[in-house]
């Protein structure tokens, strides 16, 4: 058989963890608060927040953006990552889970590089284009509501630098990717991403079999 990723049972997954896992107690501590909210299937597996802190130190990324924050815990990974002199830009909807975010931000002592900005995201994303920031980010962390990850992908193509990497997150859905007649619009869109993407000119690409699948795209 051709060598392919490996299928990571559990027992094989908690040995990753054990053996890679570098989560401090406050990430920890967010980790397990956010289990604990209805919609915690949205938050980032830790193995992926540490992979996020790595792409940041690795690309040397200062000027960080996020769509979709939750309880901050990516946010947060990236944000630890940063040098003194780096900015993470969020976008989220307004919810109870803000304050927990900014709490938790606080905390850690990155509140001051972190700016969270409540609303629609593609509205965001349309004000900050406005604001004249086209080609200044450096990294892009897209994991918002999956309808909407073809628009994100055009804002992020203008928004990144050239060489700037765009991070999706959840584009192996579960496994929902594979259906053949979907009918929920978050799954079409990301097939429909997915696809694109396959012979997209305009980024370099990977797609990572970590968490619920995470592609890497680096614009041109
Ligand atoms: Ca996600």
């Amino acid at each position: 058989m051709t060598a392919r990723s490996i299928t990571l049972d559990d027992p094989l997954y908690q040995y990753l963890l054990a053996v890679s896992l570098r989560e401090t107690p406050l990430l920890e501590r967010l980790r397990e608060h956010t289990q604990a909210l209805p919609m915690a299937r949205w938050q980032v597996a830790p193995e992926q927040g540490q992979f996020l802190a790595l792409l940041v130190k690795l690309t040397g990324a200062k000027r960080l953006l996020e769509v979709g924050t939750f309880t901050g815990y990516s946010a947060l990974c990236m944000a630890q990552a940063l040098p003194d002199d780096g900015t993470l830009l969020c976008c989220d909807i307004p919810g109870d889970y803000n304050a927990t975010a900014q709490a938790y931000w606080r905390e850690a002592g990155v509140a001051a590089r972190i700016e969270l900005r409540l609303g629609l995201a593609l509205e965001t994303l349309e004000h900050i284009e406005r604001q004249g920031l086209c080609g200044s980010f450096d990294l892009m962390f897209i994991d918002a509501d999956k309808a909407n990850y073809p628009a994100y992908l055009e804002s992020a193509l203008r928004l990144l630098r050239g060489g700037g990497l765009a991070i999706f997150d959840n584009t192996l859905w579960s496994g929902r990717v594979l259906e053949a007649h979907p009918q929920s619009a978050d799954t079409l869109a990301i097939q429909a991403l997915n696809l694109a993407l396959k012979d997209d000119p305009r980024v370099d690409l990977s797609l990572l079999p970590v968490g619920d699948g995470l592609t890497l795209c680096r614009k041109r």
